[in-house]
């Protein structure tokens, strides 16, 4: 602890990133990387914007970036803003359109990121408890008489469950809401749920938020977005451009265009994964692991007979990297991101050893 620090400082408790060991020969499910590596299209745009044009800022509007995006999903170029990442994309958010006199609703169980921006910019949440079988239950967040949100977000599928809010339920909430902005977090949207994009023309108050780092196998390009109307999006550009005016750099800009314009290799990765899920929630169901449903490119997973940190300490020693969350509610589970089918076949079979003891 510094005397040198501010106030705010003092009161923080960050968000703890997962792991990134730096050992060879690691079967690494515990951040939800992408199996399989980036379009050669992106690899390619990358290395060919790696010249003496690095001398100059990129642009600071990323317009070639978010005309692609538009066209993408069939919305105006005004209606998308990026930013590097999409924590840093949610950060503006929370600042720009989270920030109201009523609280902020999210459920207790969500991606832990949400109560550290709250924290940061001091805005007043509200934890919704999510059901006993985990699922997000719509009619939790609709208004109750003078108890209402000041705004809400949440991700679908939700993280680290990854449990799918239907998109009739997303409708409900935002329908129900038209004077607090709801903020979808579709990180995890494209490994089988239905993203909420094609709504966000006919609600004002709705914002949705996607990244390049699991779909697009691009975590270390750092890039997200959001999609909504026009004057959410200009919030957005506000708070951005009077924190870092440039957020995406030169080569960031390069490779995610290109990925965007790789639809083929893009539905082809989400597919193996998405089949390489099934497979393996059947091989975990037959050694004796209780999986919540996913929709994501992981899986939330317990054994009602052995203990889930004990689980995790004994994979780490065989070099297999899940991760465990101490909160109490969650803290028999598993979370495993979805690898390799030879990745999956290595963690099936240290499970079966360490389970027969
Ligand atoms: N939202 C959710 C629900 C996540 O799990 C993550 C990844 N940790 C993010 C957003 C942030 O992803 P990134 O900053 O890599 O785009």
């Amino acid at each position: 602890m510094s005397r040198f620090w501010s106030a705010v400082v003092h009161g923080l408790t960050p968000y703890v990133p997962g792991e990134q060991p730096k050992l060879a020969d690691l079967v690494k499910l515990n951040t939800n990387e992408h199996p399989y590596g980036p379009s050669p299209r992106a690899l390619e745009a990358i290395r060919a914007a790696t010249d003496d044009s690095l001398r100059l800022y990129p642009d600071p509007n990323a317009d070639a970036l978010k005309a692609a995006l538009a066209q993408r999903y069939g919305v105006q170029a005004n209606q998308v803003f990026v930013g590097n990442g999409s924590d840093e994309v949610l950060a503006h958010a929370f600042m720009a359109l989270l920030h109201h006199e009523r609280p902020l609703w999210f459920p207790d169980i969500t991606y832990s990121f949400y109560p550290v921006y709250c924290q940061l910019y001091g805005i007043a949440h509200r934890a919704v408890p999510l059901a006993d079988d985990f699922a997000l239950r719509a009619e939790d967040y609709l208004p109750r008489g003078a108890e209402r949100a000041g705004a809400i977000v949440f991700a679908n599928p939700n993280a680290p469950t990854g449990r799918l809010l239907a998109l009739a339920d997303v409708e409900r909430i935002v329908a129900a809401n038209p004077d607090a902005v709801v903020l979808v977090d579709e990180a995890y949207i494209d490994f089988g749920g239905q993203s909420a994009v094609p709504l966000v023309q006919r609600y004002p108050n709705l914002l949705v938020v996607h990244t390049f780092s699991k779909s697009r196998a691009l975590a270390g390009l750092r890039v997200g977005y959001a999609i909504g109307q026009a004057p959410l999006i200009e919030g957005l550009e506000r708070v951005k451009n009077s924190f870092n005016s440039y957020p995406l750099d030169r080569l960031a800009l390069a490779g995610a265009l290109a990925s965007v314009q790789d639809e083929a290799h893009f539905q082809e990765s989400c597919r193996k994964v998405i089949a390489t899920r099934t497979a393996l929630v059947e091989r975990l169901g037959a050694l004796g692991f209780e999986v919540l449903p996913s929709a994501a490119n992981f899986i939330f997973a317990r054994h009602p007979e052995h203990d889930a940190a004990q689980l995790a300490a004994a994979l780490r020693e065989r070099a297999i990297i899940v991760r465990h969350f101490k909160q109490p509610r969650i803290a028999q589970f598993l979370r495993i991101t979805i690898g390799t089918n030879a990745q999956c076949e290595r963690l099936v079979g240290a499970l079966g050893e360490i389970l027969a003891g």
